[in-house]
């Protein structure tokens, strides 16, 4: 992609309103674009880099048996009022000009229980897998972190369906693995710790994923022998380290990134769902939830990864690998599109052709976060090279093109 062609451009700028990392260096580098508090366009490479991290979670989901579908947003209040949901404030409602009333979905569980319902008969229907990833929506009275957290939001929410809590234990720990395999891959594993969260009314436990970072809003207690964490709201009632024992846990900030519930089966007794076992008795199906955000996910790379000047990003979700930066070198155009081909061409390549000063590209680059800055110039042309300097690092190197 060439950035004299790109539509968003870079901003010196942004509002004063934009307290969080995230959003300032995501506006700033044209990544995103800013609707309302908590309610954001996401630009051509802000978009390219929620996908890739989209792309990751779908092949990690389906690696375990999920089946993706897509619900919708509407729901009818009648689905809330039978799990006893209806009264939750950070619901969105909505009318019918017929006056009946609706929700912009905060959660899928009222409309993936009646589905399944309609599938679901006996045991040998059993598990049952089923993902989507679509927006969600939060009435929430702050909504100051930019992605972090959002009014409307993507999520990745996946239930799964169970003859019994054996089998539901085991698939929990499957997904357990499975979340830490798709923080590894977006680059923020070695910053993300499970973490014991109450289980409200149904389970003793439900479990976070949080990634440190001194901007969070969450705070948790770490163990620094099994990096295992507890969640401040439970920490009166687990007082030492879920899994070793240990009772020095240490006080951190930490941004969630992701959620498991064992619902068991507070969802399949509001709406009936039961199946018949080998016997021909009726049981009820025994559920779990698992979400991840990526849109949040997306705000806490830029939290965790970044400088003074700009986004750091992983090779895994940076929009592009390199950001090839053309200083002078007219009448060059055939060298130098021989060493984009060479770095992948323009798939992989963010190509500065602006007409503008080497400081303003070098300043752009360095926002953008892309992982490699590559300079071609007049300089570098004559020693057929060109310059390659790692984001995340300081040193420059001159490499021979044929050497690419
Ligand atoms: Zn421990």
């Amino acid at each position: 992609m060439y950035l004299s062609k790109l539509f968003a451009k870079t901003r010196k700028q942004v509002s004063k309103d934009e307290k969080s990392i995230n959003a300032q260096f995501l506006e700033r580098a044209g990544f995103i674009s800013k609707e309302m508090a908590g309610v954001y366009n996401y630009l051509p490479l802000g978009f390219m880099m929620l996908e890739k991290i989209i792309k990751i979670i779908r092949e990690e989901m389906n690696v375990i048996g999920g089946q993706e579908i897509l619900m919708p947003t509407l729901t009818s209040i009648k689905s809330y009022k039978q799990t006893k949901r209806d009264k939750l404030d950070i619901l969105f409602r909505t009318k019918l000009h017929s006056g009946s009333e609706y929700i912009l979905n905060q959660s899928h569980e009222e409309v993936i229980t009646p589905l399944v319902k309609q599938f679901v008969h006996s045991y040998k229907d059993l598990p049952v897998y089923i993902y989507q990833i679509q927006t969600k929506f939060r009435n929430e009275p702050r909504a100051r972190s930019g992605l972090l957290r959002g009014r409307e939001f993507l999520m990745k929410d996946l239930y799964s369906f169970h003859v019994d809590e054996k089998d539901l234990d085991e698939y929990y720990k499957k997904v357990q693995k499975v979340y830490k395999e798709i923080f590894d891959r977006i680059g923020i594993g070695k910053d993300t710790h499970l973490v014991y969260a109450s289980g409200g009314s149904f389970s003793k436990f439900s479990h976070e994923f949080q990634t440190l970072c001194e901007t969070g809003e969450d705070e948790i207690y770490l163990c620094n022998s099994c990096k295992i964490g507890v969640n401040k709201e439970i920490i009166n009632e687990q007082k030492v380290c879920p899994e070793c024992g240990n009772n020095k846990l240490v006080v951190k900030k930490a941004i969630e990134v992701g959620n498991i519930f064992k619902l068991k089966t507070k969802f399949s007794d509001a709406f009936e769902l039961t199946y018949k076992d080998k016997d021909g008795k009726d049981k009820p199906v025994v559920m779990g939830c698992y979400g991840i955000g990526p849109s949040r996910i997306m705000g806490t790379i830029v939290e965790v990864f970044h400088d003074k000047a700009g986004m750091i990003l992983p090779e895994s979700v940076a929009p592009y690998k390199n950001h090839i930066v053309i200083l002078g070198s007219r009448n060059q155009e055939a060298g130098i599109r021989k060493i984009i081909d060479k770095l992948g061409g323009e798939d992989n390549c963010l190509i500065d052709d602006r007409e503008i000063s080497a400081g303003q590209k070098f300043a752009d680059a360095d926002l953008m976060g892309m992982p490699y800055r590559v300079v071609i110039s007049d300089k570098t042309l004559k020693k057929n090279s060109v310059e390659i300097k790692k984001r995340s690092e300081d040193k420059t190197e001159l490499v021979k093109i044929n050497k690419l």
